[in-house]
C-alpha cells in the first residue's frame, strides 16, 4: 500500500519519503504509535517506494511514492518480495532468537532483486531479550543497502541500547474522521457505522475494526436520545424516559459494558459540542456525521453545562465500576446533565 492510500500522518509520510529518496533515511528506524494507525502499512510504503520501478514525484520529493502498480510494487503488496522481509510474533507471542539469526544473516547478502533490501519487524517490542542483544550489533553496523524498520506501540519495552541505535519516528492518533473514511474506503462501513465506530477507536482505525459495531452504533443513539430528551431542562419525568434508552435505564436486561458504553458515548458528544461551540477544527469532530443534531443541541448547551455534563459522566463510570445499580446510574445521569 503506497503513501497516499495511508489516512493520516501526513506530516510524516512526506518526511520519510523524500529522506528515501535522497538516501538520507538512516538505516534503523523505530516506527512508533498506538496500535491500529498504520505503522506497518508506513514500513510498506517505504519498502515499495525504495524498490519501486516507476516512482511517482521521485524529483520534487515531497509527494514521491511507489506506483504501487510496478512488479516489484506488487510483490511487495502480495507479500512475497525476496528482499522485504517481515518478521512477527509466533504462536506464543514473541519473536524468537532463531527468527532475528535469520534476519540477520539474510541481511548480510546484496538485495536479491530489489535495489535495497527492508526488514520490518513488526510488535518488535515482543522480540526476547537475548535476541534483542543479537540484532543489537546489527543495527550499530547495518548491511549495505538493508534498511531496518522496527514497529512498535511500547517502544519503552526496547532495550535501551536498541533505541539509540534507532531513528525513532513518532506515528500520532488519526483525527476521528480519518479512522471513519478508512473504515469507509477500506472496509464497506456505512458512513453511520463507521462514524459511530470511529468516535470510540481513539484515533486508532485498527482499534474501531476490533470492536463490536452495532454496540458502538447502539451506544451512540441511546446517549443521543438521552441529550436531546434533556435539552430544554424538561421535568422529572420526560427525564427519568430520557433514560429509558440507555442499557440499564429501561426494562431490559441489564449490561453493565453496555451501559458503560453509552456513557462514553455520552461523553464523546459532549466533546463535540465543546469543539463546535468554540469554533474549533472541526476535523476533530468524533461524531462528524451528525453535525446538524450536535449544532441544535448546541443551542441548549453552553460551556458550563458541557463541563458539568463531562464531571456527570465520571462519576457515572466511577459509579457503575463500584458496582451501583445500572438502572440507579442511567437516571442519575438524566438528572445532571
Ligand atoms: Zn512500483
Amino acid at each position: 500500500m503506497p503513501f497516499r492510500d495511508i489516512a493520516g500522518h501526513d506530516q510524516l509520510k512526506p518526511r520519510i519519503a523524500r529522506a528515501a529518496l535522497r538516501g538520507t533515511l538512516p538505516p534503523s528506524l523505530i516506527f512508533a504509535g498506538p496500535s491500529g494507525v498504520g505503522k506497518r502499512m508506513a514500513a510498506l510504503a517505504l519498502a515499495q517506494l525504495v524498490n519501486c520501478l516507476a516512482p511517482l514525484n521521485a524529483d520534487d520529493g515531497r509527494d514521491a511514492d511507489a506506483c504501487g502498480e510496478c512488479a516489484s510494487c506488487r510483490r511487495i503488496t502480495r507479500g512475497v518480495h525476496a528482499d522485504v522481509v517481515i518478521v512477527k510474533p509466533g504462536d506464543s507471542g514473541s519473536i524468537k532468537i532463531e527468527a532475528i539469526r535469520d534476519v540477520i544473516e539474510r541481511a548480510a547478502y546484496r538485495p536479491f532483486e530489489g535495489r535495497r533490501r527492508v526488514v520490518i519487524i513488526d510488535d518488535a517490542e515482543q522480540v526476547v531479550p537475548g535476541a534483542q542483544d543479537a540484532l543489537l550489533k546489527t543495527l550499530e553496523e547495518p548491511p549495505n543497502g538493508t534498511t531496518f524498520v522496527l514497529v512498535t506501540s511500547l517502544p519503552e519495552v526496547l532495550l535501551p541500547t536498541i533505541r539509540s541505535r534507532c531513528r525513532r519516528l513518532r506515528f500520532g492518533r488519526l483525527a476521528p474522521t480519518d479512522v471513519a473514511g478508512v473504515l469507509r474506503r477500506s472496509h464497506d462501513y456505512t458512513d453511520a457505522d463507521a462514524h459511530a465506530a470511529a468516535a470510540f477507536a481513539d484515533g486508532s482505525p485498527g482499534r474501531a475494526l476490533e470492536g463490536a459495531t452495532e454496540q458502538f452504533v447502539e451506544a451512540r443513539r441511546a446517549a443521543l436520545q438521552l441529550l436531546e430528551a434533556v435539552a430544554d431542562h424538561p421535568p422529572p419525568a420526560r427525564r427519568i424516559m430520557g433514560a429509558t434508552g440507555l442499557p440499564g435505564g429501561g426494562r431490559g436486561k441489564v449490561d453493565r459494558d453496555a451501559l458503560a458504553q453509552s456513557l462514553r458515548a455520552v461523553a464523546t458528544i459532549l466533546r463535540d459540542l465543546g469543539i463546535l461551540g468554540a469554533r474549533a477544527d472541526e476535523r476533530a469532530l468524533a461524531n462528524a456525521d451528525l453535525k446538524a443534531t450536535l449544532q441544535r443541541l448546541l443551542r441548549s448547551f453552553d460551556n458550563d453545562r458541557i463541563l458539568g455534563g463531562f464531571a456527570a459522566v465520571d462519576r457515572a463510570l466511577d459509579a457503575l465500576d463500584r458496582n451501583a445499580s445500572p438502572k440507579i446510574v442511567a437516571d442519575w445521569l438524566a438528572f445532571q446533565v
